[in-house]
């Protein structure tokens, strides 16, 4: 018998999308560490899964003769780099969600499946710079096809045939006569990601605020250090970041750009485009069709996109040469994912800068008090920009109307229809920010009480009186209009609260004549409806603008001097501790919008509590002081930052089901200091599809016990018998 050499076939532990906390061992015959990081294909039962190498060991503590060896090892996309690897270790770990899982959902669709991609040179279309200035106007007038191709590729980016023939066939003949006519280029997949260069932009001249700030994060260029650039609205952080991105790419390093809306990366990627013109930008979100956004991915992990900018899923983005992350208003709540591996995409990407030794920058005019507290404390240096960029801006004036003695009819006060008007005589654009859409937010019987109720929520069903229905804006569930009062008859239902389309009415009524244009998820539901009405407001061919948030972040409208806030207060009694501090936020982001150019701008709140400090704060544009005031409420109260959360939440057909599961998890948890176990109650939302929620919340003074706490706790929560109960974990949650 030949001597066997002991351990001479490595072991292969594999991330598999198997929601256990363990990786799986195959024997690796052929496997040197320089595969770590690739995709395999192993058996897995009677299945074939694909996973990730996460590490090669020389033993295994399974018997060694009933593993199974892998059957493939991919080698059709780079390896995901250790450090990346290393970042989504640490999120299982903080988090608190299986490994394998957490590695799967960091690639693409299409590198989860079991066979390896196809990355053939596939020719791909996009919009020239002619073609991106096209209107659809400019199209002839019955050519839907033409429009919605048009619509499509206005994102700038390259796309494949398989994209566009799901939106017209015929897409061959019409982008072969845009190609002909200089409107669109024809390109290879994956060797150019966007465009050629549009018209190159120079650098302005930095504010001497900005050239302090680019020095100050320039000096930090190879070590960790996290930055707080808190900049007033207009004050340029933009061109902040293009420098420092200027700066990584100089070092020859890649730049991680992550901003917080899909709506906001076409935008930024044209600035991007237009300043490093010979520089390839990769762009992510989860709004990109499937072959591109692997493209897309591939040109990151490859190093050849040398800026990457995406969602709060770019922060996972593959990059050997990263030099620089930049977390653009880092305050707003979409940087948190809300199912699955439940991440904050902002303090991701701090973890990730400290283990890869480069800067983050975090940006905002209104910083997450999270991150406030940790400039105060030293975590983070803080650079502020107190000057609007351009001299002649100047903030706008921010004015209350006390809707006691001015009380509004159909929710618009006297005060804010005569400043509408005169800006309307003037030629000037105004926007009424309401934080709802839909008609109106309830249908209520004002004999008995009564309001429509959505039979599957615990919420109330909104009016959107256009389509004669009341849709749950929690679970989509829609019914028609009811004519009569179910409890008690009564037949004058009227609708209570107010909602866009509301506003909208009213304001056809007063100004008959004027250009109304709503802004909000349903007027923009249709594909790129947004990025045409964002060009019509730019060129003026509106008058009054009504809309919700989406109307309140980051755009540059140069005719908008007044901003109306209609129904602001309500935040001011919400039983969640974070309502304020994001009322706040929005308020001075949608003022922000007014008189950004050389117009000064208004704001107009109405209100029933004109003397609220929120509101004396934010007309003296004081953010640093409101911020004291919500940091020492905190601190009273024993909430965040100043304890640590985490919230288990079980979801039951039953309630009482759900709560059982919790008393059980907190039977079983174990005794630690300095760890508060609260008891289970339901959510604040307690029913949601039909299904029945609860949750109990463990809160610590300090992040370590509170994760020692947790890690001690999940082998205890997954022993237990869950029958009819989803459950999860929240690390620092959002809303409780
Ligand atoms: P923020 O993101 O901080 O709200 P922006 O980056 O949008 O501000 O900048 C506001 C405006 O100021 C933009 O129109 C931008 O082009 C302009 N701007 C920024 N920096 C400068 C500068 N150094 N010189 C001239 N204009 C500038
Ligand atoms: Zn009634
Ligand atoms: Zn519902």
């Amino acid at each position: 018998m030949l001597p066997t050499t002991p351990g001479a076939t490595p072991i292969a532990q594999i991330a598999l999308d198997i929601p256990v906390s363990r990786l799986f061992d195959y024997l690796a015959p052929g496997l040197t560490r320089q595969d770590i990081g690739l995709r395999v294909r192993v058996p897995f039962g009677r299945k074939e899964m694909v996973g990730v190498v996460m590490d090669l060991i020389p033993d295994s503590n399974h018997d060694k003769h009933k593993l199974k060896p892998i059957l493939e090892i991919y080698r059709d996309a780079p390896a995901l780099p250790t450090e990346l690897l290393r970042l989504l270790n640490f999120c299982s770990d903080y988090y608190h969600y299986p490994l394998g899982p957490t590695v799967m959902a960091a690639l693409p669709t299409t590198l989860r499946r079991s066979q390896p991609i196809h990355i053939k040179l596939a020719h791909a279309w996009l919009l020239t710079s002619a073609g991106l200035a096209l209107s659809a106007d400019d199209l002839p007038r019955h050519a839907p096809a033409q429009r919605a191709l048009l619509d499509t590729m206005r994102d700038g980016l390259a796309h494949t045939g398989a994209t566009l023939t799901a939106i017209c066939s015929g897409y061959r003949g019409i982008v072969k006569t845009w190609v002909e006519r200089g409107w669109a280029a024809q390109i290879n997949l994956p060797a150019r990601l966007h465009a050629p260069p549009v018209a190159a932009d120079t650098a302005p001249q930095l504010t001497p605020a900005q050239q302090d700030a680019v020095t100050r994060i320039n000096a930090a260029f190879t070590n960790y250090q996290a930055f707080l650039l808190h900049g007033i609205t207009g004050s340029g952080k933009t061109e902040v970041y293009l420098h420092l991105v200027a700066s990584a790419l100089e070092r020859g390093g890649q730049a991680l750009l992550l901003v917080p809306e899909i709506n906001l990366t076409p935008q930024l990627t044209g600035v991007f485009r237009a300043r490093f013109p010979h520089i390839e930008i990769a762009t992510l979100h989860s709004g990109m069709a499937e072959g591109e956004r692997l493209a897309h991915w591939l040109a990151a992990a490859e190093g050849r996109a040398r800026i990457v900018l995406g969602t709060r899923l770019a922060v996972f983005a593959p990059l050997p040469h990263l030099a620089l992350i930049i977390v653009d208003e880092e305050h707003d709540s979409s940087f948190h994912q809300q199912d699955g591996l439940r991440y904050a995409a902002r303090d991701v990407a701090v973890v990730r800068a400290q283990q890869q030794g480069v800067p983050v920058v975090l940006g905002s005019a209104t910083p997450a008090l999270e991150s406030w507290h940790n400039a105060q404390n030293g975590r983070y240096t803080l650079i502020r920009l107190d000057q609007r960029a351009i001299a002649s801006a100047r903030l706008p004036v921010i004015n209350l109307i006390d809707t006691r003695s001015s009380k509004p009819e159909e929710g618009l006060s006297a005060a804010l229809l005569a400043a509408i008007r005169s800006r309307l005589a003037a030629g000037q654009q105004s926007l009424i920010f309401v934080n709802r859409r839909g008609y109106s937010p309830a249908l209520m019987c004002f004999e008995c009480g009564w309001g429509a109720a959505c039979a599957r929520c615990s919420a109330k069903l909104v009016l959107h009186l256009r389509d004669r229905q009341l849709r749950c804006h929690h679970c989509g569930h829609v019914e028609s209009v009811v004519h009569a009062c179910p409890a008690c008859g009564n037949i004058d239902l009227k609708p209570g609260g107010f909602g866009t389309q509301r506003i909208e009415d009213a304001l056809t009524r007063h100004f008959p004549e004027a250009r109304i244009l709503r802004v909000d998820r349903d007027s923009t539901r249709k594909k790129h409806s947004w990025p045409d009405m964002q060009r019509a407001i730019h060129k003026g061919e509106a008058d009054i603008l009504v809309g919700t948030q989406l109307l309140a972040k980051g755009h540059d409208f140069p005719k908008l001097t007044l901003v109306g806030v209609i129904n602001a207060d309500s935040a001011l009694y919400s039983p969640d501790f974070r309502a304020t501090e994001r009322l706040f936020a929005q308020l001075m982001q949608v003022g922000g919008r007014a008189g950004r150019a050389s117009e000064a701008g208004e704001v107009l709140i109405q209100t029933q509590f004109p003397d609220h400090h929120l509101y004396r704060l934010l007309q003296r544009h004081d953010y640093a002081g409101f911020a004291a005031s919500l940091l020492a409420e905190r601190a009273a109260a024993g909430f965040p930052p100043f304890v640590h959360q985490a919230v288990l939440r079980a979801e039951a057909g039953k309630l009482d089901t759900a709560l059982a599961f919790l008393h059980q998890a907190q039977g079983a948890a174990p005794h630690m200091a300095g760890i508060t176990l609260f008891d289970p109650t339901q959510a604040s939302m307690a029913r949601k599809a039909g299904v029945e929620r609860a949750l109990l919340l463990v809160q610590s003074p300090a992040r370590k016990p509170l994760q020692a706490f947790l890690s001690a706790w999940m082998p205890q929560l997954y022993a237990l018998k869950a029958n009819n109960v989803r459950w999860n974990l929240d690390v620092d949650p959002l809303e409780i």
